[in-house]
């Protein structure tokens, strides 16, 4: 059982592009209450492992950040109360990572919707960028950046940053969206070492 509807999004888009590889590694930032990370580490095949077998990263590494209290998973690491505004929670991913690069950097980060629209796509395009960023420092030479937005004027500059650092960059629409709701992911692909 997923603790999330959203495992299904992952689930969605993982099945069409495929980056979730076995013994991959995987930073998973906006993770509580954990249903992409239970996808992530079960298809890169560290919900099996003991602890002993998961720290030596061998068979696969998930890192879940949250700002939020997040309950253990197994075959998953859990860095959580952990603003991902703050210095302190990435230097927190970067002392856990020490200078190990990863194969994928996925968010699923959203603001608490105010449902006004242009403040809510001005807050996720903030929590996209810092992912980015987290994505810039962490990402292994042809790894995967995947991260929730809104849709909304900020989203072409966004893309456009992304090019720079991806051969590939895709907008994709999840089936189980509401066809009102401006929720989409950017997928980068096969990022290109500044
Ligand atoms: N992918 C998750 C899952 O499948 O269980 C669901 C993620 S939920 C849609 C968005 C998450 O982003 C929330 O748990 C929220 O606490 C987190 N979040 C929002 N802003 C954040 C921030 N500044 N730093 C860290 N996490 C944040």
């Amino acid at each position: 059982d997923y603790r999330a509807r959203s495992a299904y999004k992952l689930i969605e888009i993982d099945n069409k592009y495929n980056f979730l590889k076995r013994k991959s590694a995987i930073v998973d930032l906006g993770a509580c209450p954990g249903a992409w990370s239970q996808v992530a580490s079960q298809r890169i095949g560290t919900s099996q492992l003991s602890n002993d077998e998961l720290v030596t990263w061998n068979h696969g590494m998930v890192l879940a950040v949250d700002k939020e209290v997040m309950r253990g998973l197994p075959g998953v690491f859990v860095i959580d109360r952990a603003d991902i505004t703050s210095s302190e929670t990435l230097k927190r991913i970067y002392s856990f990572l020490s200078q190990r690069k990863v194969d994928a950097v996925i968010s699923d980060m959203a603001p608490n919707a105010t449902g006004m629209h242009k403040l809510d796509h001005e807050r996720i395009m903030e929590l996209a960028n810092t992912a980015f960023q987290v994505a810039q420092n962490c990402l292994k030479t042809n790894g995967t950046f995947l991260c929730k937005i809104f849709q909304g004027s900020l989203l072409n500059g966004f893309k456009h940053e992304l090019k720079t650092s991806f051969e590939s960059v895709q907008e994709i629409r999840c089936q189980s969206t509401r066809k009102e709701s401006t929720e989409m992911y950017l997928l980068a692909q096969q990022y290109k070492e500044d």
